[in-house]
């Protein structure tokens, strides 16, 4: 008990000093900040080392590559509803669902099954991340995933041959920390498990991401400028000034919700990849 007060006092501290470096940089707003901070909590401190290690190779890849790209794609960034910086909603939209798995590992200490779902969790949004922030930058339009046109680039729902190999390498990257840093390697030596764990958690990140783009060609809410004659997330206002309308989508799905599917589909193919 003593042991988990004081790593939970660490991750805190940890958890701290990230956030407001993050917040500092420009990478996430006050809300998103301070999101960050209580997740980084959970995770650095209900989870451990391999935790964070996983958490922070999501949140410093997918951070560096949003502002990177950020003056290459300005003229894409009213596409998406919100800029570089992310919010509370978009912290919890992309780290909620592992933050919950942390917490089902604070409870059920010796099942594996919790970080598997983590790795999967992370390595979907980390996908889905890479795919939209690299995706942009693809010669070729991205066509629309159920209707096959083409479509703008940066237009949710939309898929490439780029973005999806972006999705590819993020989840990789995902599935190579969680494997070298896996936490109970002295207890439990996965040994040729490894290559297969490899592939499960790259796969569940491309599964998830994928998940993200039919939800995001589907479901999602999508907004249109009349004086732009473009679809965007924005609402109620365009980056024009215009009043955007509703397009199509159900009302309610939003990015933020369309991210957290996405995180959830990743953690459950852990989930079922962990019963066999
Ligand atoms: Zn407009």
């Amino acid at each position: 008990m003593q042991l988990l007060n004081q790593q939970l006092l660490i991750g805190f501290l940890l958890a701290i000093c990230i956030s407001l470096l993050s917040f500092k940089l420009g990478f996430l707003s006050k809300s998103g900040g301070l999101a960050a901070c209580l997740l980084g909590t959970i995770v650095f401190g209900l989870g451990g080392f391999a935790w964070a290690v996983v958490l922070m190779g999501f949140f410093i890849s997918s951070s560096v590559l949003s502002k990177f790209f950020k003056i290459r794609k300005a003229d894409l960034e009213e596409k998406f509803s919100k800029g570089s910086k992310r919010d509370a909603w978009q912290v919890w939209a992309n780290g909620g669902v592992a933050g919950i798995f942390v917490i089902f590992h604070a409870f059920l200490p010796d099942a594996i099954w919790p970080w598997l779902a983590f790795c999967g969790a992370i390595a979907a949004v980390n996908a889905d991340t890479w795919a939209t922030e690299l995706g942009v930058l693809s010669k070729k339009n991205p066509i629309n995933l159920i209707t096959g046109q083409t479509v703008e680039r940066g237009a949710s729902g939309g898929v490439s041959p780029f973005g999806t190999f972006a999705a590819l390498l993020a989840s990789l990257l995902i599935a190579i920390l969680a494997i070298v840093f896996w936490p109970m390697t002295i207890q439990n030596p996965i040994g040729s498990q490894s290559v297969l764990l490899l592939i499960g958690i790259t796969a569940a990140g491309v599964f998830g991401s994928l998940v993200d783009s039919f939800l995001g060609a589907t479901v999602q809410t999508i907004f249109y400028c009349p004086q732009c004659k473009k679809e965007t997330e924005k609402h109620p206002t365009h980056s024009c000034g215009q009043t955007t309308s509703y397009f199509r989508g159900w009302k309610w799905v939003n990015n933020d919700w369309v991210n957290t599917i996405c995180a959830l589909m990743g953690g459950i193919v852990m989930i079922l990849a962990s019963v066999f």
